[in-house]
């Protein structure tokens, strides 16, 4: 788990409760240890204050990186004019309308678009060199495309 923090959100989150809940059960244990042999009552709520305190700056940047992606679904960098144009601008394309990117980790960036063919062009394809395109050129990995022979009427609702 060491080894992959820093990678996705749910791993940090899922690395955090392990350590919550082993500081949780062995400070317990510790602290009735002490006062088994010292009578120090005061050291059982010093010990969760102390886990408290050393899990809140943590719980505060996992919540920060979580509304991070929350908010700002489009990482910034990402413009859908200049993606739409890129893609435009591959052969055979006539249009591109309802385009989406949204990011479900820091590096994952995937994205939606529908995009008009000029009759008979070959969709596999086209779906591939834009795909190959979007991954080169704006690092986004994952990519849904909506191929169009005809128009399917939502170009103006979802431009
Ligand atoms: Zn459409």
């Amino acid at each position: 788990m060491m080894r992959s923090m820093g990678t996705t959100l749910h791993v940090k989150d899922a690395f955090l409760e392990v350590w919550a809940d082993t500081l949780g059960s062995s400070g317990v244990i510790a602290a009735a240890i002490v006062i088994c042999f010292t009578s120090w009552t005061w050291i059982d709520p010093g010990v969760a204050i102390a886990i408290g305190l050393w899990l809140l700056p943590r719980i505060w940047i996992l919540l920060r990186d979580t509304t991070h992606i929350l908010l700002q679904p489009v990482r910034a960098g990402i413009e859908l004019d200049e993606v739409r144009a890129a893609i435009n601008a591959v052969a055979a394309v006539v249009s591109t309308h309802d385009l989406h990117t949204w990011s479900m980790s820091e590096n994952d960036i995937s994205f939606t678009a529908n995009v008009a063919l000029v009759s008979g062009a070959n969709a596999n394809a086209l779906r591939k060199a834009i795909g190959a395109m979007l991954a080169k050129d704006f690092e986004i990995e994952h990519v849904t495309i909506h191929c169009e022979a005809a128009s399917c009427g939502q170009e103006a609702l979802h431009p």
